[in-house]
């Protein structure tokens, strides 16, 4: 088991499987993209079906895959097939911008990889390509509908824009109270390849719920387990469910069960902190799962307790990109 220098129980691994990805969503990156690292700096799918082994064995029952976009590597579900082999392994989850996955929908299902969270942030066509700069409007509709009927269990990530898709938050409620399906509302975070410092935000998880209250005055707040990151409710008479995820405002740190490791290997404890090791450069040296495992623990013996600790490591500006810590 993996217990941190706060005594939080670490389960939850957030694996990005690339830093690349074929939209260009303006909160993530720069529209020319970021420097998208070599080929040979990324994890081989021997390496992450190595490293995920490694950590399962550590303690790790929960996974997600995310990137960049998982599904720009079309070697993915050589991984996956390998994590649905993993004794331990409770829970496997995919994080995707849904407009690549289409031709891997039954092979996920046939896995039983049903939890899908699908990456959304308007319902008007304008509005989804002025934010994602790309055309892909119509597949991700599709491909989010055909997840939805074919059963799967999905959230959507909608992340709240200043001046960019408010008016969509009333309205994707509005289209998703007919889908068993939870929209999520995240705080923008200041993770767009470099040029974001902000201090605060105007879209908080207070002044969303207050947005939607007003709107729809009868809802109920549903438990949720404590590891949650999303507070969730729901409107009387809707199927859907809403969440909001203070990702910004970070009231959930206390609880935080969560490592990650980026596509190229590195270990990140916490999303607004440095990486503490990379586990990419001590398998191709040393070749033993005895280094990796020592790394893994150094690094989760030193967490940060919150996010805004974490955050001290960074000068004003964070110049990363979510493209490659994996959000
Ligand atoms: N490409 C996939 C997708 O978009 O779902 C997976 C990778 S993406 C980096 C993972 C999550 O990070 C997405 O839900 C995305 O909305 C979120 N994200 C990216 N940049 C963010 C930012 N600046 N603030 C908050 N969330 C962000
Ligand atoms: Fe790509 Fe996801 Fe970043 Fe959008 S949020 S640019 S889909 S990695």
């Amino acid at each position: 088991m993996l217990l941190d220098n706060h005594n939080r129980h670490i389960n939850y691994l957030r694996l990005a499987v690339t830093d690349r990805c074929n939209l260009r969503c303006n909160y993530c990156m720069p529209s020319e993209g970021i420097n998208f690292v070599k080929n040979d700096k990324l994890l081989s799918i021997d390496e992450l079906i190595t490293l995920s082994s490694i950590l399962v064995e550590q303690g790790i029952d929960k996974i997600r895959i995310t990137g960049g976009e998982p599904f720009v590597r079309k070697d993915l579900m050589v991984l996956l097939r390998h994590l649905k082999s993993l004794k331990g392994l409770k829970d496997i989850s995919v994080t995707t911008n849904a407009t690549l996955i289409g031709p891997y929908i039954d092979e996920l299902k046939t896995l039983g990889i049903r939890d899908i969270n699908v990456s959304l942030d308007a319902i008007d066509r304008a509005t989804f390509e002025r934010i994602t700069r790309r055309d892909q409007y119509d597949v991700v509709h599709e491909n989010l509908i055909r997840l939805i009927s074919e059963g799967f269990n999905v959230r959507i990530n909608f992340i709240v824009l200043e001046g960019q898709n408010e008016q969509d938050i009333l309205s994707i409620l509005e289209l998703m109270k007919h889908y068993p399906v939870s929209v999520r509302f995240l705080e923008e975070m200041p993770f767009n390849g470099g040029s974001k410092s902000f201090q605060t935000i105007k879209w908080d998880y207070k002044a969303i719920l207050k947005h939607i209250t007003d709107a729809f005055p009868n809802y109920v707040k549903l438990e949720s387990p404590k590891t949650s990151t999303s507070i969730n409710y729901q409107i009387e008479n809707h199927k859907s469910t809403f969440g909001l995820i203070p990702s910004f405002s970070r009231t959930f740190c206390g609880t935080c069960n969560r490592l990650r490791l980026t596509a190229t290997g590195d270990v990140i404890t916490c999303l607004y902190g440095k990486p503490k090791a990379n586990l990419r450069d001590i398998i191709r040296t040393k070749k033993s799962s005895k280094g990796v495992k020592e790394a893994i623990l150094k690094a989760i013996a030193s967490r940060a307790k919150t996010g805004f600790d974490a955050q001290k490591e960074h000068a004003t500006v964070f110049d990363n990109s979510m493209t490659s810590i994996g959000g």
